[in-house]
């Protein structure tokens, strides 16, 4: 039996009350902040374990939002869509088919944004996808602006790490951190659990799952690098042109690193990013992260020669530009609410009573096209006031590679933050929430939402005029080898 330590009772300072808490500062809980403010809530805490907000998507170097589009329109907006309108106003700092380019089936663009993985539908005829690559440290710096511009609502505490609820019964009532001035607790009438891996919402008694199975994206870690001085326009011309050694290159690189490895492009043509999956890897324990940062940054100089030397055209001058620092956490926790996300919403198109957003996806069995997710999935079974948005959303093995994408984090975030201020202006439980009035303010904050009053009827009828992306030949062949669903797990 593992040794115990008996902790003694002791009294905690109550460093604060607010509203709204949320924990963990990553794109679901920043979109969650922003969104409770701007739907009125006056009173919000934002908690974050490092000195910057974004995550993954900041301090993990995953820079690549995929597939906000399907044929012309623009499923995925609201907060997704106002970091490239902000970050547009930065030289480089976003690089994506314009938002008025979206579904132009031109083959002279259509060539152009080939060599930028995502930016082109797969299905034919081929068009243009709302895709867009971003530079994380400019998104850094934007997301702190976006809640400065909320000062008067949102206070923001860095270094600070959420380690437990304070539970009243079933009842969620604030939560105890730890940060340089000690273990101090904050009072709370909701609290939204952001960290990505559960950490509050798994010590309250709701159901929840560990990793997905291993054959998934979800049981791999990462620790993003870039390179710099390289010419991605050339190596990605050279991959097209020999697709045999670009194969051998990729595969060497995986074999060099002890793990699989791929270069992908960025805002800049001169800075390529090296993503990688540590197979079998869980974010949420110790001896496996550990050692995804330790591999990780051992290799990385035996692969950069071996660039050098078997790519010059595109790696000549190629040089470590810079290493994430933080981990690349994919999946470890997630929630089992009430409802579970699995195959099945993506394969027979269910319409959800409470939608709170549209999915950008990148699920082959539905080719791609928006489903629906609803508001039961981010709410967790037998506990009150609580909402767990982000990567560990209640999904099965299978879904939950379709579901922990940015978009979907920043969504349901979104959703959150607007039903916690909901909640709080009308004295119910996040349970109880009017999701009538959450969905009119999603739509007043720019987000679509199927069947609503305020969103364009296009957007249904583009979905029904494609039957939900379910009969293009390519959903149909993605299902016919869905045996196990790999093939469409890998991204
Ligand atoms: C290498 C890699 C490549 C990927 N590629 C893509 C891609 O190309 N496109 C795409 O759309 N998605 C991609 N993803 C997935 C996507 O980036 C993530 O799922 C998403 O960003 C998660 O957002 P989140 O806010 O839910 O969680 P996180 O980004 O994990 O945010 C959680 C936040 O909470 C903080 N936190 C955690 N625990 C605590 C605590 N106890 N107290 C206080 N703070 C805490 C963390 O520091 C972090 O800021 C990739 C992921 C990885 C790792």
């Amino acid at each position: 039996m593992k040794k115990v330590y008996l902790e003694e009772a002791n009294q905690l300072p109550v460093y604060d009350e607010c509203d709204i808490l949320i924990v963990g500062g990553g794109c679901a809980g920043h979109s969650a902040a922003l969104a409770a403010a701007r739907a009125g809530a006056k009173n919000i805490i934002l908690m974050e374990r490092y000195g910057y907000m974004g995550g993954d998507v900041t301090g993990g170097y995953v820079i690549m939002v995929p597939k906000l589009s399907w044929y012309d329109k623009v499923f995925v907006r609201g907060i997704m869509e106002e970091w490239f309108t902000r970050l547009d106003r930065i030289p480089n700092a976003t690089l994506g088919p314009r938002l008025d380019q979206v579904g132009n089936t031109d083959p002279a663009l259509v060539h152009q944004w080939k060599a930028i993985h995502g930016c082109v539908s797969e299905s034919q005829p081929q068009r243009l996808v709302r895709a867009v690559y971003f530079e994380p440290n400019q998104l850094k710096i934007e997301m702190d602006k976006m809640l400065l511009e909320e000062r008067d609502r949102i206070r923001v505490l860095y270094h600070c790490w959420g380690t437990k609820p304070i539970m009243d019964g079933s009842r969620v009532k604030g939560v105890i951190f730890e940060s340089k001035e000690g273990r101090q607790a904050i009072f709370a009438k909701q609290v939204i659990d952001a960290t990505g891996d559960g950490d509050i919402f798994r010590q309250t008694g709701t159901p929840y799952r560990a990793l997905a199975d291993s054959n998934t994206r979800s049981s791999t870690t990462a620790l993003v690098w870039r390179i710099g001085g390289i010419n991605w326009d050339l190596y990605n011309d050279w991959t097209r042109r020999y697709p045999e050694a670009s194969m051998a290159l990729y595969n060497a690189i995986g074999k060099i690193a002890g793990f699989r490895c791929a270069p992908l492009p960025t805002s800049r043509n001169d800075i390529c990013w090296i993503n990688n999956w540590h197979a079998d890897r869980d974010c949420a324990n110790i001896a496996d992260i550990t050692e995804t940062e330790i591999e990780t940054r051992n290799t990385i100089r035996e692969v950069l020669d071996y660039l050098r030397e078997a790519c010059p055209i595109g790696f000549r001058n190629a040089y470590l530009y810079d290493i994430a620092p933080q981990l690349g956490s994919r999946c470890s926790y997630r929630l089992q609410g009430e409802h579970i996300m699995t195959p099945r919403d993506f394969a027979f198109a269910p319409q959800f009573d409470d939608v709170i957003a549209w999915h950008s996806t990148i699920c082959m069995i539905n080719d791609c096209g928006p489903i629906e997710i609803p508001y039961r999935s981010i709410l967790p079974q037998k506990v009150e006031n609580l909402l767990c948005p982000g990567r560990h959303i209640s999904a099965d093995d299978v879904a939950i590679d379709w579901l922990t994408l940015i978009p979907q984090c920043v969504g349901t975030g979104q959703a959150a933050g607007v039903a916690a201020a909901v909640a709080v202006a009308d004295g119910t439980t996040a349970r109880d929430v009017n999701i009538r009035k959450v969905q009119d303010i999603l739509v007043e904050q720019n987000v679509p939402l199927p069947r609503h009053s305020g969103t364009d009827p296009s957007y249904t009828e583009c979905c029904e005029a494609h039957e939900y992306g379910l009969y293009t030949d390519l959903a149909k062949k993605a299902r016919a080898e869905a045996d196990g669903l790999k093939e469409y797990r890998q991204w």
